[in-house]
């Protein structure tokens, strides 16, 4: 059977938007290569009209107490649980990844609601009395306005909410231009947010590409843009936001290494570094896609490696055997292809070639989905494109170190910082890693170190632009102005004119 692919819009001002700009892109199935939706490509005028609503809406939002804008998010949060699966489930459909997986991405996006919902505490702001005689000092956070947030792929649910629910908490409108890959789920989140009662132009959605972002980053209204994708566009993002006076967080890609030290409990490790390997594909920002193999580690860990990479449990995404799904696009499986042919070329030791991956053993429906197996390397080194690059696939380096300091210098040269893990047994080794590895997002016998939402993500080096991480007390920050007030009431202390730099004597 032929299904006619759904025509994907925006959601401006409360309300559906069918595309105008005449621009659309094809949206798939990976799991199937089928073409089951065709999304809308917004031009400037398109952008204006999200930008316009979210400005119409800012003053009254603005205005309402935070504890009132806390009892809608609370009401959402009830929304989003009750629709978890739901969203999974559009998740697995768009992107590919397991169903489980996609149930958890949701999780954790809840998380963020979660902590947004306690914003007339986050908000208390700063009080000092008598400052100086009769004089009150005290710091508010005021929200800036209409906010962007700019998204990738492979979180459609989670990354999101790493922005919206902080920057709609503190009294700030939003625009959300999600990638055009799996651009479904935010209409939904849109929809159950105005369900929560949310006043319409709150929160607005464009689908776009580069069009809808560089009419975003030219619009005088839009304040602050937070950005997260690869490193190359977070660059720009941040240069340019910049340039017009933005604020900007833009977190990029990354590279992160799992050092297993010779102490390490190898069964643990091993699960680990397949696990962070190999889930989601491999498309992960905080993957493990480098194992550091530290003395004599890699004789003993890389047999069981091999064994567990070839036993991978690769399925249709809605399968709920399924360990891994497809790649998200042709074009990924393409680029990861050329890697694997790359570190052949180079002289690392393929173990495991994930390229002869046959779509019909996913599961039915799948011999035109965009398959790849999970890839193995043994004795890559720092030269090679496959240990610079991020290949955002499921392909693990290994590299081979002599002892710990050898592993700490390998990752502080990188030139990704987002995360990274250490296995051992030896709390000083641990407590070393974590003090002198140059990385913003450290895991001590975790392989995946995502914080909580009320830490804050964000990476060193060149995976973050900008001065704050995402979400917790930095997302509030990020999305606030700080103004100082300074009080003294006229029968207090009359002084007549100072013309010398007041102070607290
Ligand atoms: P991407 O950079 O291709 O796209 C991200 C967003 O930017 C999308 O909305 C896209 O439409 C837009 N975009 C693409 N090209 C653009 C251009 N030339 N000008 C302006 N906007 C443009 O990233 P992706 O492939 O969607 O996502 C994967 C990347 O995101 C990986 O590099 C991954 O590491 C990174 N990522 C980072 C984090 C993090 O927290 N650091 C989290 C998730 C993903």
């Amino acid at each position: 059977m032929i299904l006619t692919p759904t025509a994907i819009g925006h959601h401006i001002g409360g309300r559906p938007v069918a595309g105008q700009s005449g621009r659309q892109q094809d949206v798939f199935n990976p799991a199937t290569g089928a073409i089951t939706g065709r999304v809308a490509l917004a031009d400037a005028a398109e952008v204006q009209a999200a930008v316009a609503a979210a400005r119409a809406a800012f003053p009254a939002w603005a205005e309402l107490p935070p504890l009132r804008r806390a009892r809608i998010l609370f009401r959402f949060l009830e929304l989003l649980n009750q629709h978890r699966d739901e969203l999974a489930a559009m998740i697995t459909a768009e992107h590919g990844k397991v169903f489980t997986d996609a149930q958890g991405e949701v999780t954790r996006g809840i998380e963020i609601v979660e902590f947004a919902c306690g914003i007339p505490q986050l908000l208390k702001g700063d009080y000092t009395e008598q400052v100086s005689t009769g004089i009150d000092n005290w710091t508010m956070r005021q929200p800036l306005g209409v906010v962007a947030g700019i998204t990738p792929f492979n979180f459609p649910v989670m990354v999101p909410m790493w922005m919206f629910p902080v920057a709609l908490a503190c009294g700030n409108t939003f625009v959300l231009k999600p990638s055009p890959i799996d651009p479904s789920p935010s209409l939904r989140i849109a929809e159950l947010l105005q369900q929560a009662g949310l006043p319409d132009g709150v929160f607005n959605v464009v689908q776009g590409d580069k069009a809808a972002v560089d009419a975003l980053l030219d619009h005088p209204d839009v304040r602050a843009v937070s950005f997260v994708g690869s490193t190359p566009i977070a660059n720009t993002i941040y240069e340019t936001g910049a340039r017009h006076g933005k604020r900007v967080q833009a977190l990029g890609g990354a590279k992160n290494h799992m050092v297993v030290m010779p102490d390490a409990d190898l069964d643990q490790a091993v699960d680990a570094l397949i696990g962070a390997a190999f889930g989601s594909a491999g498309e992960r920002c905080m993957a493990i896609s480098v194992g550091v193999l530290v003395g004599d580690v890699a004789d003993r860990i890389m047999p069981r490696l091999v064994e567990r990479t070839r036993a991978l449990k690769v399925l249709d995404g809605m399968n709920r055997q399924a360990e891994m799904g497809p790649i998200v696009t042709d074009a990924a499986r393409q680029r990861i292809t050329g890697y694997i042919e790359a570190g052949v070329r180079e002289g690392a030791q393929l173990l495991v070639d994930g390229r002869g991956f046959d779509g019909r053993s996913a599961g039915p429906g799948c011999d035109h989905g965009f398959w790849l197996g999970g890839t193995l390397f043994d004795h890559v080194t720092p030269e090679m494109s496959i240990y610079r690059d991020e290949i955002f696939g499921p392909v693990l380096s290994c590299v081979r170190v002599p002892d710990f300091a050898t592993a700490v210098r390998l990752i502080n040269e990188h030139a990704y910082g987002n995360g990274t893990a250490c296995f051992t047994r030896d709390g000083h080794v641990a407590r070393e890693f974590a003090r002198r590895v140059q990385v913003g997002m450290v895991g001590i016998n975790v392989p995946i170190p995502v914080p909580m939402a009320w830490h804050g993500f964000g990476g060193w080096k060149k995976s973050l632009f900008g001065d704050m991480h995402a979400y917790g007390e930095e997302g509030v920050r990020f999305y606030t102005a700080q103004k100082s007030v300074m009080q003294r009431w006229p029968e207090s202390t009359p002084k007549g004119a100072e013309f010398v730099m007041p102070t607290s004597q």
